[in-house]
């Protein structure tokens, strides 16, 4: 059973400087940013989201995410994932010298709207082009299909439009696509249940799984994606995020907690 919990390697991408900290009524300034992120990087993380390019009008706590980049140091096999919503926050993440990058497409088209000022189709056909252009600019690209278990405007979202919502941005070619439960009203049965379908629907596809922990099953979201077949997960330090266009979700599982 070299396949089970306990002996398969598991990655984990840190994102308190982005998910975490853009959830902050305090605004922090550039050198804690980079300094929380060399600590991380310290503690053994490989993989970091650093920031996200997204209206600094919108989410002012990202608004410096240029100079976040531009003070952290070039390393050989560590990753600074920059967070984009559009093909502007692509230019500007690849601009900045993110060696990888996130984009995200929301299950419910209200959700979608909310976040990023576009219907789900218009998300979907945003990454297609910024896949693309990452490829071609040797950016490692990949996708996360947010509010995968709820929306907070349409309420449960059926684990079928997860998968066609999969199925779509697979055509562009990611390393990996993620799955969200952005707001954390997700259970294990239901982890299960969608990562048996992605698996089944896109076989060679790494999935990738974020959960917030509204609800306190976070961990227990992780380990059954773990179970059914997730080889990386996001987790941030002390279990802080949220999500500024999401009310009431609350942070992210705590890295800490997840690695014990
Ligand atoms: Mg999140």
């Amino acid at each position: 059973m070299g396949d089970s919990v306990t002996t398969r390697q598991v990655e984990i991408v840190e994102v308190g400087p982005r998910d975490g900290l853009q959830n902050e009524s305090t605004v922090f300034s550039t050198a804690d940013k980079v300094e929380f992120i060399e600590r991380v990087i310290a503690a053994g993380t490989r993989r970091v989201e650093v920031a996200s390019f997204v209206n600094p009008k919108r989410v002012p706590q990202m608004a410096d995410a240029e100079d976040v980049l531009k003070a952290l140091p070039r390393r050989s096999g560590i990753h600074y994932v920059g967070l984009v919503l559009n093909r502007r926050g692509f230019d500007r993440a690849a601009a900045a010298g993110c060696n990888e990058i996130g984009m995200a497409v929301v299950a419910s088209d209200t959700f979608n709207q909310r976040n990023q000022g576009a219907t789900t189709a218009e998300s979907i056909a945003a990454w297609l082009d910024i896949a693309a252009a990452a490829h071609a600019a040797g950016i490692r690209a990949q996708v996360t299909v947010s509010a995968a278990f709820g929306c907070p405007f349409e309420g449960e979202i059926a684990p079928e439009r997860v998968v066609e919502v999969a199925r779509e941005v697979a055509q562009g070619n990611p390393c990996e696509i993620a799955i969200a439960d952005t707001i954390g009203v997700g259970v294990p049965s239901q982890v299960t249940d969608l990562l048996g379908r992605l698996r089944k629907a896109l076989p060679a596809m790494p999935l990738r799984c974020h959960f917030h922990n509204t609800r306190n099953t976070g961990l227990a979201n992780a380990y059954a994606a773990i179970e059914a077949g997730a080889s990386v997960l996001d987790a941030s330090v002390g279990g802080i995020g949220g999500c500024p266009f999401a009310p009431a979700a609350t942070g992210n599982i705590p890295t800490e907690d997840l690695l014990y």
